[in-house]
């Protein structure tokens, strides 16, 4: 068996090397210009001092896989990895990417190579796959977002729903979701933070999620040094609201104006005496950082036996198990390799659900505080003072001319004993003096018509719009027409097609 894998990650670059330990030849395709690894890639060989995490920090090991423990040990023994704090930090000279590339040592891997989403993989009429004009025997997805969903819309398998993507701050129950995230690398003059720690975690900054000197934890950084290099990270929130697409971000006001935001909330959070004014930075933004929600199943990827297509990555999990990380990357990986080799004809992880997990890049800013309140005026007092402006205007309509209102004005006037038996209601004690006090010249309040209906003050305004009109027809000199007769009874004129009066249905005269 021969398979493509469509994605240099951890979680592909997992699959391969256990491909690799049992013999089945793989090829991952990655585009990466640099080298592997995805989200879990380091800058060297850049204008800053030394290697720069810009992405993942580090990495942790929850203790639930032996197979990803044994490998962290090999990273240690091999000194890729280095134990820091309980958890593990890349290599001096090339930081936690050096982690991808030595998993990609022996794997053969078509570096740079971007498999196109419309028509770069696809299965072939005698059951074979085609990727990137390779041929395999079975594929594996090992990337998401918006390009795995577009690369598999057109494959007919169940794992093409699994690669629908939504993006955003709030996890969706039947997609995977995946947040946005900033990442600031600067260098600033050495000592422009009070903060002297590596590394910190902000629980409640709108801006920021994490910060970390890169010199100190991973440890290039000298006594004396003249400038220190830091990587802040934003919150998938910040992220969401300033999305930008990142090949167009250099040069931009966006690009800016994250910048500035960015370094003011660090330095605020840090204690920089002066703002902070970067001898060097580059921002970049993840579109696609990290899953907001995992497809959890009884296995940690998905395996579509009979179309030989499966997907991996960090967002594929089982119950408990770990997510979003570079630990839930490898497991998934490495799984689906070792399914592959045990029982290539058993589908696997098709069937799950969607559960939303919290990390500190997913975490929403809290909802705004409610307004203070602007009056201290109880319900009942604001609803007694609507009253008494009502009542009021109710007096300056009646003393209008009733033929010149409107409906709603009459319906207002008529409404006034409702008006004064909810004041009553309220605990005004005299309404009748109140009322008169409002209403100054009205002795009385406007009586109870019992005839009186908003649908018959309605007919009236009809019958004055119809008057108006025919005698705007009467002035222009068009109401009478050809054939137009007038009724012997009451005299009342008639179109020429009606056959009796309109009026008093009398019939149309003879002679006519
Ligand atoms: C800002 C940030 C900070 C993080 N911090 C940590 C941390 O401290 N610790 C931790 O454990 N995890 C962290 N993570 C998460 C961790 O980086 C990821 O969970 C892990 O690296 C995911 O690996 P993956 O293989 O699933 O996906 P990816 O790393 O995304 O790999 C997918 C690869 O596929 C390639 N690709 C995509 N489309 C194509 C295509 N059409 N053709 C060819 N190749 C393609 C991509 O270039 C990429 O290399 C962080 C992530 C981010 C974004």
């Amino acid at each position: 068996m021969r398979v493509g894998i469509i994605g240099g990650g951890v979680s592909g670059l997992a699959a391969a090397r256990h491909f690799l330990q049992c013999g089945i030849a793989c090829v991952v395709f990655d585009t990466g210009k640099r080298g592997v690894g995805g989200r879990c890639s380091s800058r060297t060989n850049t204008n800053f001092p030394g290697a720069v995490d810009h992405a993942a920090q580090f990495v942790e090991s929850s203790g639930r896989s032996d197979a990803f423990d044994a490998f962290i040990q090999d990273c240690v023994s091999t000194g890729v990895l280095r134990p820091w704090d309980g958890k593990f930090v890349g290599s001096e000279n090339d930081g936690l990417g050096a982690l991808p590339d030595f998993m990609a040592e022996g794997v053969e891997v078509r570096q740079d190579r971007w498999v196109a989403p419309n028509g770069g993989v696809f299965k072939k009429p005698d059951g074979t796959w085609s990727a990137d004009k390779e041929q395999f025997d079975a594929v594996v997805i090992a990337h998401n977002g918006k390009c795995a969903e577009r690369l598999t819309s057109k494959i007919r398998s169940p794992v093409s729903k699994l690669c629908k993507a939504a993006f955003g701050t709030k996890p969706s129950p039947s997609r995977m979701t995946l947040n946005s995230v900033y990442s600031l690398v600067f260098e600033v003059p050495a000592g422009s933070l009070s903060y002297d720690g590596v590394a910190r975690v902000f629980e409640d900054d709108d801006v920021l999620a994490f910060a970390a000197n890169q010199g100190k934890k991973l440890g290039w950084a000298r006594d004396g040094d003249a400038t220190e290099t830091w990587t802040a990270l934003s919150t998938g929130a910040f992220g969401s609201k300033n999305k930008h697409p990142q090949e167009q971000l250099r040069g931009t006001d966006v690009e800016e104006r994250v910048r500035n935001e960015m370094l003011s909330a660090l330095g605020a959070a840090l204690g920089a005496s002066a703002p902070l004014a970067p001898l060097r930075w580059r921002l970049q933004l993840w579109g696609a950082a990290l899953p907001l929600n995992a497809h959890v199943a009884d296995v940690p990827f998905a395996w579509d036996a009979d179309n030989k297509i499966g997907i991996v990555g960090d967002w594929l999990s089982v119950e408990g198990g770990p997510v979003a990380s570079i630990e839930a990357a490898f497991c998934s990986g490495d799984a689906l390799a070792k399914h592959l080799a045990a029982a290539p004809s058993e589908s696997a992880g098709l069937e799950g659900s969607y559960q939303a997990f919290e990390t500190v890049f997913s975490r929403r800013p809290p909802a705004a505080a409610a307004p203070p309140p602007t009056s201290k005026r109880s319900d009942a007092e604001k609803q007694e003072k609507k009253l008494r402006k009502a009542l009021k205007r109710i007096g300056e309509l009646r003393l209008m001319d009733y033929m010149s209102l409107t409906t709603d004005q009459r319906v207002k006037i008529h409404g006034e004993h409702a008006v004064l038996e909810k004041l009553g209601r309220l605990g005004v004690k005299d309404v009748e003096a109140l009322r008169r006090k409002l209403q100054p010249g009205l002795e009385t309040p406007m009586p109870r018509s019992k005839k009186w209906s908003a649908e018959r003050d309605d007919q009236r305004e009809e019958d004055k719009k119809r008057r108006a009109w025919e005698e705007r027809q009467n002035a222009k000199g068009q109401t009478r027409r050809k054939g137009d007769w007038d009724c012997e009874e009451c005299g009342n004129m008639n179109f020429a097609k009606r056959t009796q009066c309109n009026k008093c249905s009398a019939p149309r005269p003879v002679a006519v």
